[in-house]
C-alpha cells in the first residue's frame, strides 16, 4: 500500500502564490514512476482567508495554478477536510507567517502525524530574524551588526523616537536595512540611506510586525546553500544570485528575468567550503530539520563570508534555488522529495 502524503499549500500569507507554484512542482515530482509506486499525494489547500479545503478543491487549484477567490475575513469556524485523518506524512509547503513560523508545525505536532521540515522551535527561531541572529551569534557565526527595535519604540512619543533613530544611526550608519522580523520574500524591507528614509522605513516595518530589526548594510555578492538532513545534515554546492537592482527586493525576486541563479557559484573552493560548513552550523543553531536554505553575503575584497538568514521552508518551484542546488549536487527533484519524506518519518 502507498504512503499517504498530505501536501499542504496556499496559506494566509503574502507568499500564497509562491506556495501554489511550489506545490504544483512537488505534486509533479511525486507523479514520476519511482515515487508514484510508493506515495499517494492528497493535496490540501488553505485559502487566503485561512479556510482549509480538501482534495477536490486543492486538485483544482493545482491544475489552474490560480488561488481560490475569497472575500476578505470570511474565515469560518475551524473545519478540517475529512481527508486529514488519513494522512501519514504531511508535507507543508507554506511560506511566511502562519506556515513557516511554527504555527502549522504546532498543529501537526498536536495531531501526532510526522511532517516534512523543521518543528515548532526551528520554524519559529528560523522565522524571527532577531531570534535567528541571536542563535547565530551564540553559534559563533559571523554576521552584520544588527539592533532589534520594538513597535512600541517606533510608535512612541516624539521625544523617544528620535533617540531610537540616533542610536541606530550612530551604531549602524548608512546604508542600513530595516526589516519586519517575521516576514519573507523581502516584504516590508527597506534600504535606508539617510535619516528621513530610516524614519519612513521603521514606520513601514512596524506596521507589518511588532518586532523590527535594523542591520548595517554590506556591499557583497549574494550566495546561498541548501541543507538536507536531520541531526547529521548535508550541504549542497553553493549558488549565487545576480540581479540588476538596488537590492534583492520583492519585484526582483518574482519578476521573470530580473534575477539569475548561477550554480555552482564562481567562487574560490575554500570559500564555498566555508559557506557549506556555516550553512550546517546555522541549520543546527536554530534546530531546523529536513530542509533549509541558508543565505550569505560574500565580500570578495576581504574574503569575508557573513551569514544573512535561514529559510526553513524555502521556495520549492522547479526553478527555485533549493531544488536546483540539490540537482547540481546529484539529487534530482523526485529523489529529493523521497529523501524528505524519509527524513520526516525518522525525525
Ligand atoms: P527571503 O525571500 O530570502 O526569505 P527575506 O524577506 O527573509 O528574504 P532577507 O534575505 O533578509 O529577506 O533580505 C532580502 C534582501 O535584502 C537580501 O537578499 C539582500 O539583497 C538585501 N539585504 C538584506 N540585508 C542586507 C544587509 N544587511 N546588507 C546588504 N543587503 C541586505
Ligand atoms: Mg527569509
Ligand atoms: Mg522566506
Ligand atoms: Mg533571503
Amino acid at each position: 500500500t502507498k504512503l499517504k502524503i498530505g501536501l499542504l499549500f496556499g496559506g494566509k500569507s503574502g507568499e500564497h502564490q509562491v506556495s501554489i507554484t511550489s506545490a504544483r512542482a512537488i505534486a509533479l515530482g511525486f507523479s514520476v514512476e519511482e515515487n508514484r509506486e510508493k506515495y499517494e499525494v492528497i493535496p490540501l489547500y488553505i485559502d487566503q482567508a485561512g479556510n482549509w479545503w480538501g482534495k477536490e478543491v486543492a486538485e483544482g487549484i493545482l491544475k489552474s495554478g490560480e488561488p481560490k477567490p475569497v472575500e476578505k475575513d470570511t474565515k469560518k469556524n475551524w473545519h478540517f477536510p475529512e481527508e486529514c485523518g488519513e494522512i501519514e506524512v504531511f508535507f507543508p509547503i507554506l511560506h511566511g507567517p502562519n506556515g513557516e513560523d511554527g504555527t502549522v508545525q504546532g498543529l501537526l505536532t498536536l495531531m501526532e502525524v510526522p511532517f516534512v521540515g523543521a518543528g515548532v522551535l526551528g520554524s519559529a527561531v528560523g522565522m524571527d530574524k532577531i531570534a535567528m541572529k541571536n542563535a547565530f551569534a551564540c553559534a559563533g557565526l559571523p554576521q552584520v551588526k544588527y539592533i532589534a527595535v520594538n513597535r512600541s519604540e517606533i510608535f512612541s512619543s516624539p521625544c523617544v523616537f528620535p533617540k531610537v533613530c540616533d542610536r541606530l544611526e550612530a551604531e549602524l550608519g548608512y546604508p542600513c536595512f530595516v526589516k519586519p522580523a517575521n516576514l519573507g520574500s523581502s516584504v516590508g524591507i527597506s534600504k535606508a540611506k539617510n535619516r528621513a528614509e530610516l524614519e519612513k522605513a521603521l514606520d513601514e516595518a512596524a506596521n507589518l510586525d511588532r518586532r523590527v530589526i535594523v542591520e548595517a548594510g554590506v556591499k557583497a555578492r549574494e550566495v546561498e546553500c541548501a541543507v538536507l538532513g536531520n541531526d547529521n545534515p548535508s550541504a549542497s554546492v553553493v549558488g549565487e544570485i545576480t540581479y540588476n537592482a538596488d537590492f534583492y527586493d520583492y519585484t526582483t525576486k518574482y519578476t521573470d528575468g530580473l534575477a539569475s541563479l548561477i550554480i555552482p557559484a564562481d567562487i574560490p573552493n575554500n570559500i564555498s567550503e566555508t559557506i557549506r560548513e556555516m550553512a550546517i552550523k546555522a541549520f543546527l543553531a536554530v534546530d531546523s530539520r529536513g530542509l533549509s536554505r541558508v543565505d550569505f553575503f560574500y565580500i570578495p575584497e576581504t574574503g569575508e563570508v557573513l551569514i544573512n538568514e535561514i529559510n526553513t521552508l524555502p521556495g520549492f518551484t522547479a526553478l527555485s534555488m533549493y531544488p536546483k542546488l540539490w540537482e547540481a549536487s546529484g539529487i534530482g527533484f523526485p529523489q529529493l522529495l523521497d529523501k524528505l519524506i524519509t527524513l520526516a518519518q525518522n525525525n
